[in-house]
């Protein structure tokens, strides 16, 4: 995919920015203690601070607190000993409190970086400008009654991370490599769940178009995305029409948008608001966040093995291309996976069996690796029938699927279905025979110059031995028999 898109005017260049709304896995929201369980029946998770009583005040909780710092480090950022939590004013039928406590000029972590595995095995960095926290709204539901509005608070004041991207992206694809990025490591890191589809990550769009090299482009924002594919689309979609604006002579407003996940398009929805509409002021009821740098250091040091280090120690030490290495450690379940198939055993060959037949039928089935039908144990003891030549490469793979439906051990199937590999010369030597009893003609050919046929002989004895030859044997054996 190019980066560039035509115009009538020549190329243009798209310029990206994201900001990722991130819910902080924790059982209590950001400043009460009610409960933040996903799919709880309607205000039943509801604090009185939540619901914005008089007179209730907010209490941070420090776990919310670790969990952003550890994503700060994670993130390469730098997390700050000083912050400060701001209201944002704003009315919302979903927000009691008539302001969303949130951080503005002081966040909690400035800075850092997120590096994307391109398809090609390189890498990009996209620089990230900050991390701050606020509180989540609560949701209004419009569907459930023919003339009225309900109000669901359960999501009111649940712990979020805003992670805000430099505009680093240039293409749509970069994009969903960003924010499936940032969700691997918040998962390593076990700060955020990362599902999309309960809302848990939501991401708003920034996207402006230039001339390559020009001044940038006044950007609009698609609010609230909630897939990686609808994000590609949205951008996309954005980045053509602002094109067509700007050719046909109009201009770009700076507005807030809209995806239509049914139509693929975006609309307007409101003009953008500047910062200063929000009134934004330092929360009297909230002190200053101060940290400790040795706490920090702690949780530095308590930082488990992240995505990219353990990439870097697949492609040292199990010797595989950064693209395999970046496939397999994506996900921490598919990395663990690995290396108990991996574990004394060929890493190349490993990495193919997980990413190709593996991956196949995990798709196929639309099954997470942690539900696979065949155990990483069990898989490893398929390679090693491989390893040890008790199977060839052919069959290992009618053996495996015939796993993935019986949920059999490898070495039980191949026993009951007689596929053990025949290497014994005789036997082979009977099959070719018939087959060029066969086949007369071709091996007049052969023998008149046409090598090419060799391979037409080795597919026909295969055949003759139910798969089971040894290929390397037949290769050898079928070369001094048809020899003039
Ligand atoms: P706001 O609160 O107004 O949305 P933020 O600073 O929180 O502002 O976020 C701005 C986002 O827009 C960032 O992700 C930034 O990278 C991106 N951005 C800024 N300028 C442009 C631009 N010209 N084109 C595309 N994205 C941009
Ligand atoms: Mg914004």
């Amino acid at each position: 995919m190019s980066a560039l898109i035509k115009g009538e005017t020549g190329e243009w260049e798209v310029i990206i920015g994201l900001e990722i709304h991130a819910q902080v896995i924790s059982k209590a929201k950001l400043f009460s203690g009610a409960a933040t369980a996903f799919g709880a029946e309607p205000n039943t998770q509801v604090s009185t601070v939540d619901a914005g009583f008089p007179g209730m005040l907010p209490v941070i909780n420090g776990y919310c607190v670790e969990q952003a710092v550890k994503t700060g480090l994670g993130i390469n950022g730098t997390v700050n000993p000083h912050s400060v939590f701001d209201r944002k004013n704003y009315f919302y039928a979903d927000l009691p409190q008539g302001y969303q406590i949130s951080q503005y000029q002081q966040p909690i972590v400035s800075g850092g970086s997120v590096l994307l595995d391109m398809p090609d095995g390189t890498t990009r960095t996209i620089g990230v400008t900050r991390l701050h926290m606020e509180q989540d709204a609560g949701k209004s539901l419009h569907d459930q009654h023919p003339s009225q509005s309900y109000i669901d608070l359960n999501r009111s004041g649940v712990a979020l991370m805003e992670i805000v991207s430099e505009p680093d992206m240039r293409t749509a694809e970069e994009a969903g490599l960003y924010i499936k990025k940032l969700r691997s490591i918040m998962r390593y890191l076990g700060t955020c769940d990362g599902n999309m589809e309960e809302g848990s990550l939501r991401c708003d769009c920034n996207v402006s178009v230039r001339k390559p090299g020009g001044e940038l482009g006044t950007r609009t924002e698609t609010k609230n995305v909630n897939s990686v594919r609808y994000v590609m689309q949205a951008i996309e979609y954005e980045a053509r029409r602002q094109v067509e604006v700007i050719e046909g002579g109009g201009t770009i407003k700076q507005e807030t948008r809209l995806f239509d996940p049914g139509k693929g398009t975006t609309r307007a929805m409101r003009s953008k608001e500047h910062a200063h509409d929000y009134r934004y002021f330092p929360d009297p009821d909230l002190l200053p966040l101060e940290i400790e740098p040795a706490w920090i250091e702690g949780l530095r040091k308590g930082l488990p093995e992240l995505p990219d280090e353990r990439k870097a120690r697949y492609i040292a030490d199990y010797k595989l291309t950064p693209y395999d290495a970046g496939v397999l450690v994506a996900e921490q379940e598919t990395a663990q996976f690995y290396e108990t198939v991996a574990k004394g055993r060929d890493p190349k060959l490993a990495s193919n069996w997980v990413t190709t037949e593996l991956f196949g039928v995990l798709n196929r089935q639309r099954k997470a690796i942690q539900d696979s039908p065949v155990t990483a144990k069990a898989l490893g003891g398929l390679i090693d029938l491989v390893s040890d030549g008790t199977i060839n490469g052919r069959i290992a793979k009618e053996v495996f699927e015939a796993m993935v439906e019986t949920g059999k051990e490898a070495a039980a199937i191949v026993e009951e279905k007689g596929l053990r590999q025949v290497s014994d010369t005789g036997a082979i030597e009977k099959a070719i025979a018939e087959v060029m009893a066969k086949n007369q003609d071709k091996v007049a050919e052969y023998r008149s110059g046409k090598e090419k046929l060799l391979g037409f002989f080795v597919g026909q004895t295969m055949k003759a031995t139910g798969g089971k030859a040894n290929p390397g044997v037949v290769n050898e054996l079928l070369k001094k028999m048809l020899a003039p």
